[in-house]
C-alpha cells in the first residue's frame, strides 16, 4: 500500500474510499477557491514549469533539500495517482455522476480544447457542486462559445472512452483538489501532460506509480515489441537472445497500457507489494 492508503484509505485503497469523493469535502470554501483559481490560468501551468527549470540549476545541496519540501506540498494539494481501467471500473461502481471537460494541460501545452478529463463525483442527483464550479468560472476555453463545457455521461460511456484513450496509449490517473477531495481522473501521456512530463522528464514526481506492476509471460510473448511502443515510462526492453520483452519492475507505473496492446495476453499486473524490487517505489 502507498502512503496515500494509510493517509487516506485507512489502510485501503484510498482511491475506492467513496467519502474521498464526497459533497461535503467540496463545502470547503478553501477548496472550491483552490478548483476555481486551477481552472482559470492554464498558463500558469507552463509557469510552473519554469519554475522547475530553475529548480534544476540550483547547487545539487540546494535541490536535495528544496525538492522534497515542495513534493510533500504537492501531496497535500493536488497530486495524481496512476490507476489501470479496472480500478477505475471499481470507481465508476460508486461514485454518481460523471462529466468530461477540456483538458487544462494539453490547453497549457497545445493551446487547444482536448477532452481528456473526466469529472466524478458522489451527487445523487441533479449536478454536482464540482460542476457548479467549473460553470461558474470565467474561463474562455471552459465555458466560452467554442467548447463543448462540461458533458454529462453515463458510466458506460465514458468506461468505453476511457478504453478507446488506452488504446491511444494514454495513461489513467485519479487526481486530488487540496487532499484528500478526488475530483476527477485524467488521461495523460508524456509529451502533453504536464504532470507527466514534470514527474518523468523532470525529476519532480506530482503523480505516483500504480499499486501494480506489469510483469510479460514469456510463454505467452512472441516478441512482436508492439508493447514497448506505447509504454511511456521506459520499462521496456527487448531481449535478443530469447526474442521476448521483459518490464524493469523498477520504472514500471503499473498503468497496464502494454496489457491494452498485446494481442497474445502475455502481460499481467501483479500487486506492486508483492514484486520486491518495486514494493516500496511509488
Ligand atoms: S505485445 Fe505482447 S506478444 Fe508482443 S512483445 Fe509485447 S508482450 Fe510480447
Ligand atoms: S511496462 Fe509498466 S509503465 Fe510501461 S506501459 Fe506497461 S504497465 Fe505501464
Amino acid at each position: 500500500m502507498c502512503e496515500f492508503c494509510h493517509k487516506h484509505g485507512e489502510g485501503k485503497k484510498w482511491y475506492l474510499q467513496a467519502q474521498n469523493y464526497s459533497e461535503d469535502l467540496l463545502s470547503d470554501l478553501r477548496r472550491r477557491e483552490f478548483i476555481q483559481n486551477f481552472f482559470l490560468n492554464p498558463e500558469r501551468l507552463n509557469e510552473d514549469v519554469g519554475k522547475l527549470d530553475e529548480l534544476k540549476r540550483l547547487p545539487s545541496f540546494v535541490r536535495a533539500v528544496v525538492t522534497p519540501v515542495l513534493v510533500n506540498r504537492q501531496k497535500r494539494v493536488h497530486f495524481g495517482q496512476v490507476i489501470p481501467i479496472e480500478e477505475v471500473e471499481r470507481i465508476f461502481g460508486f461514485v454518481n455522476s460523471v462529466v468530461r471537460l477540456p483538458c487544462i494541460c494539453r490547453q497549457a501545452t497545445v493551446g487547444t480544447e482536448q477532452r481528456y478529463c473526466y469529472g466524478v463525483s458522489m451527487v445523487p442527483q441533479g449536478e454536482s457542486q464540482f460542476g457548479q464550479i467549473i460553470r461558474s468560472i470565467d474561463a474562455g476555453y471552459l465555458t466560452g462559445p467554442d467548447t463543448s463545457g462540461l458533458e454529462t455521461l453515463s458510466k458506460e460511456e465514458a468506461l468505453s472512452n476511457l478504453r478507446e484513450l488506452e488504446k491511444k496509449s494514454l495513461c489513467h490517473t485519479i487526481w486530488t483538489f487540496i487532499t484528500p477531495f478526488i475530483g476527477g481522473i485524467c488521461n495523460c501521456d508524456r509529451s502533453d501532460c504536464v504532470a507527466m512530463r514534470t514527474t518523468v522528464t523532470m525529476d519532480f514526481p506530482v503523480m505516483f506509480r500504480a499499486e501494480y506492476v506489469a510483469e510479460v509471460n514469456p510463454d505467452l510473448c512472441n516478441g512482436c515489441r508492439q508493447c514497448m511502443r506505447v509504454c511511456q515510462f521506459g520499462a521496456m526492453g527487448y531481449g535478443i537472445a530469447h526474442e521476448k520483452v521483459v518490464i524493469d519492475p523498477r520504472r514500471c507505473y503499473g498503468c497496464g497500457i502494454c496489457r491494452a496492446s498485446c494481442t497474445k495476453n502475455a502481460i499481467a499486473l501483479n500487486d506492486r507489494s508483492k514484486v520486491p524490487l518495486a514494493a516500496n517505489l511509488w
